[in-house]
């Protein structure tokens, strides 16, 4: 294909897109049936049929399959159809209208999830258009609730229709490429691996009573707890992906930077190369398990001290991080017994898929041959995407959104004015096409 057509490809793909905004999915409730009908649609007008799923009324996963010869295993397309809820917040453009404006694609889900999607998409379609004869089963998974655990989409599917999306490799979300955050070469940080969610819940109770009176009530001993673990942060640790992470990212600077990068692992390195990274959020974050409080529950009256007070903590644990240690370490902290501890239970993460792979050495050659100065490198990621039900299964997961973020268009995501360019949806689109045809042509 040549540069025109790609131009062709870049409209084609931000109308697909603009449409598919325009499609609310918000979960809750998900409403993903209306998604999976969109995109079903439009994979029969390319005269590739489609399986609907539909776990529940008004939701829906979708599987379309392009048949390769059986010489090598299937690689599995995935993106999930739900977002996150845009309500109440101040946005410059609709978010559900699906404005194309200033070179971009407005909207909820332009960048988390629905633009992968469509990348996918029309890579997928790619395929069939230009006839390209396939070792490989190419399959396209779109599925509901991953925002919300993905109890009727990826697991769903995985507890309920395993034959049919069985794979060797998988495509999804988890990581993007950026510029302008580390060094002064695009990175594209591939997710390989993932923090394990777990949401751990402190409760207070006890005497209550009146407003006027109640002392070292459950309200204030809930709050002494939080205050000691405000001032907690959990210890680095530097495991094979962060290494491998390091010595590839140390290519975007210069000595002696760079050379420090390399030996972040040694003791005389470490320091200084942790002090570093540390002050960048979103990569302190792959460093170390984090707590963070984000619901709090306590009273329904102004002159009523409650009998009980809740915090609801999001904790994210590294891979190698053991969660029984890690709640008895919350209760020191805590220092108080009266104070209940209770988590749900995390689901152990599979290995980390290996960069010493056909996927990805197939992803990296497509992305320089799109942006030669790029840096491909894998990354754990801090948050939980539905790889981890795949890889608990052995297949190897990979997660990236391939086109070239600014630290402000990342910070739309599950944000106010999610965008994505149509720079990067043609460029994104190329990449998942190049690689396929690398990987199974
Ligand atoms: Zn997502």
């Amino acid at each position: 294909m040549n540069d025109a057509d790609w131009v062709g490809i870049e409209n084609e793909a931000a109308s697909v897109l603009s449409r598919y905004i325009q499609i609310d999915t918000t979960n809750p409730p998900g409403n993903e049936r209306e998604g999976a009908e969109f995109l079903g649609d439009w994979l029969s007008g390319e005269s590739i049929p489609v399986t609907m799923y539909h776990p529940v009324p008004d939701r829906a996963n979708l599987l379309a399959v392009l048949k390769g010869d059986g010489s090598r295993s299937p690689v599995l397309l995935l993106h999930h159809i739900d977002v996150v809820p845009a309500a109440g917040e101040r946005w410059s453009r609709d978010p559900f209208g699906g404005v194309v404006e200033d070179g971009h694609v407005w909207g909820r889900g332009a960048i988390d999830n629905k633009s992968l999607g469509v990348m996918h998409l029309m890579a997928f379609a790619l395929l069939r258009r230009q006839s390209v004869r396939l070792k490989r089963d190419v399959m396209m998974l779109a599925v509901s609730d991953e925002e919300m655990g993905g109890a009727v989409g990826s697991k769903w599917m995985i507890d309920n229709h395993w034959d049919d999306i069985r794979s060797e490799y998988l495509w999804d979300e988890g990581g993007v490429g950026t510029l302008g955050i580390v060094g002064d070469r695009p990175v594209f940080a591939v997710s390989v691996s993932e923090k394990r969610s777990v949401v751990v819940i402190l409760r207070a109770g006890g005497a209550g009573g009146h407003g006027s009176m109640a002392a070292n009530a459950p309200v204030e001993r809930l709050l002494a707890a939080l205050e000691c673990l405000r001032g907690w942060s959990g210890s680095v640790e530097l495991g094979p992906v962060t290494i491998e992470f390091l010595t590839r990212l140390s290519k975007t600077q210069s000595f002696p930077a760079s050379w420090l990068m390399r030996n972040a692992s040694r003791p005389w390195g470490r320091p200084l190369v942790v002090g570093k990274l540390s002050a960048i959020p979103s990569i302190d974050a792959m460093l170390r398990d984090t707590i963070r409080v984000t619901m709090l529950r306590a009273g329904d009256s102004a002159n009523v001290s409650p009998d009980i007070a809740e915090a609801v903590l999001d904790v994210r644990l590294l891979p190698g991080t053991d969660q029984g240690g890690f709640l008895q370490l919350v209760r020191d902290v805590i220092d108080d017994e009266t104070i209940e501890v209770q988590a749900t239970e995390a689901l152990t993460g599979g290995a980390a898929s290996p960069s010493d792979s056909d996927f990805f050495r197939a992803l990296e050659q497509a992305v320089l041959g799109s942006s030669p100065d790029a840096i491909v490198t894998p990354i754990q990621t801090p948050v939980a995407t539905d790889s981890r039900f795949f890889r608990q299964r052995g297949v190897k997961a990979y997660g990236i959104n391939p086109g070239i973020f600014t630290q402000s268009e990342i910070e739309t995501i599950h944000g106010v004015d999610e965008r994505i360019s149509l720079r990067n949806l043609g460029m994104g689109t190329r990449i998942v096409y190049e690689s396929l045809l690398d990987l199974c042509g």
